[in-house]
């Protein structure tokens, strides 16, 4: 058998199903392929710097399979429409009899996938696709009634339960050297012309080697106080992980094997417990319940809300309000910084997303969706279940969302996370100079100090701006 191995949001040799299983039944080599798809990563909203991140962490997995004895083969299609085709006629040229792949969850990918298979089976091969993208399985976290949790406390309890009657997770054998190459491996392309933007190598290096590194040096420096840390932005108080989660560069089992490991060699994960490693897999089923619930409703792809009623929200259409809060100028510190930190780097702390997305969907009342886009638009770990998980989280939309009555403050937050300022003067400058209070709340200096500044003034009043948003959303919830 010849299998063809299709690499999609899963770019690594460790612990991968599709990977393991294609090269264990292999007897005339395996052949890889991954797919650029230019027009429909633009229609899904990938950042520049995602687009550099993935094709460099292609480049570097050309590389391991290149040690496993397996070409890779780069097509490019301009949308998915074109993907069937593709393979099949890459399967076609190297003879192969069976394709592998690993499950994506959201819905064009499921289609497109479908379009795949239907493609392949006509042609005669057969088709082994396998769950990857989450930790256990969307569809094995149910209710006693057989429905898709909707609160997140009772999935994580029953995700710990289901974790356990499965005995843990198991990670897949390493992948078999082929004997014999099949074909030659494509050199990676540089990024497409439409995704010019920002690029940091420096910060997100390429390919599981730096993703591995990565978790290795959080597991031996970071996780035993990340339960204390990992609120404070200023501090490199969290894993970094995300876009090589993402991406699929590191697996999520890995990390939660590794961090229930870290927690005392416990059997299991008991993430009520106040501990580092505790807290850190709270996260990571945070972003198992966000995909397992796209799965369950899968209109949360198509941009509705998960609380219908909210779509009756009357936003704000204020381009100017939208303009300020993307480019990191609204006269709010915290919510600048954040911005620009996005700006800079394509990644923001969690901490941050949240004030950021709550000053845009209260104190602006501008639609979640505005704001989901942009994230997705300059994010490197861009991810349709944690963005839009937390989007409608903070706009108060969401499934177990924040009750929209209860408004962050951004400068009281401000305070508490970033008591000192550090992470306000890293990416606001213009504050440098300033300390105590004045820093998380310029406007209370006098006018004549403010104005040698060159920072604007808040472009709306906190208490009266949010004021507004509980009214807008209390005449929603009334109706
Ligand atoms: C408005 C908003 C938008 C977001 N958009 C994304 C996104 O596009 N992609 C993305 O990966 N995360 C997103 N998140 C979740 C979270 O902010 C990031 O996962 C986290 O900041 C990544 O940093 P880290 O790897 O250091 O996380 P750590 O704190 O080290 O956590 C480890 C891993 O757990 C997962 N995780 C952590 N927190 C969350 C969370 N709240 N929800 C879901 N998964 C979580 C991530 O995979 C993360 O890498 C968003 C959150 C908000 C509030």
């Amino acid at each position: 058998m010849r299998p063809l191995i299709w690499f999609r949001s899963d770019l690594r040799v460790h612990d991968n199903p599709a990977l393991s299983g294609a090269t264990h039944e292999a007897t005339r080599g395996a052949v890889a392929v991954f797919v650029v798809c230019p027009r429909q990563w633009a229609e899904h909203d990938w950042a520049p710097v995602r687009v550099d991140f993935v094709l460099r962490c292609v480049a570097a997995l050309s590389e391991r399979l290149d040690r496993l004895g397996i070409a890779l083969r780069i097509v490019a299609v301009p949308r998915f429409e074109g993907v069937a085709p593709a393979l099949c006629a890459v399967a076609r040229e190297h003879g192969c009899d069976a394709l592998f792949f690993n499950r994506e969850l959201e819905v064009n990918e499921a289609r497109r996938d479908r379009a795949v298979r239907r493609a392949f089976e006509a042609d005669g091969l057969a088709v082994h696709a396998f769950d990857d993208a989450t930790m256990l399985p969307p569809g094995s976290v149910l209710t006693n009634e057989g429905k898709w949790y909707t609160v997140y406390t009772p999935f994580r309890r029953r995700f710990v339960e289901t974790y356990l009657e499965r005995g843990g997770l198991r990670a897949e054998p390493a992948p078999r050297r082929q004997a014999a190459r099949v074909g030659e491996s494509d050199v990676v392309p540089q990024r497409p012309g439409a995704f010019d933007g920002l690029s940091r190598p420096d910060l997100w290096p390429g390919g599981e080697d730096a993703g591995l590194g990565r978790l290795e040096s959080f597991l031996e420096t970071g996780i035993t106080r990340y339960h204390e840390q990992r609120d404070a932005p200023a501090l490199s108080g969290t894993s970094t992980l995300s876009p090589y989660l993402t991406s699929g560069v590191v697996s999520v089992g890995e990390c939660l094997r590794r961090a229930v490991e870290a927690d005392g060699h416990e059997p299991e994960p008991r993430p009520n417990r106040k501990s580092g490693p505790q807290t850190w897999i709270n996260e990571l089923i945070w972003r198992e319940f966000y995909r397992h619930l796209l799965v369950g409703f899968p209109r949360l792809c198509m941009g509705t809300s998960f609380r219908r009623e909210y779509d009756a929200i009357r936003w704000s259409a204020n381009s100017e309000h939208l303009a300020a809060w993307q480019e990191g100028r609204t006269g709010v510190p915290i919510v600048d910084a954040a911005m620009r930190q996005l700006a800079q780097s394509g990644w923001m702390h969690n901490r941050c997303r949240m004030i950021a997305a709550m000053f845009l969907t209260k104190n602006l009342l501008i639609d979640w969706r505005e704001g989901e886009r942009y994230f997705m638009r300059h994010l490197v770990d861009g991810d349709l279940a944690s963005n839009n998980g937390g989007w409608q989280w903070s706009a108060s939309t969401g499934t177990d969302a924040a009750p929209y009555f209860r408004v962050f403050n951004p400068a009281s937050q401000s305070k508490t996370h970033d008591p000192d300022g550090t992470y306000i003067r890293r990416f606001v400058p213009e504050l440098a100079e300033l300390d105590g209070d004045a820093i998380h709340e310029p406007w209370t200096l006098p006018a004549l100090l403010r104005a040698g500044i060159g920072y604007p003034d808040p472009i709306v009043d906190l208490k009266a701006s949010r004021d507004r948003a509980i009214e807008a959303f209390r005449e929603v919830a009334r109706a």
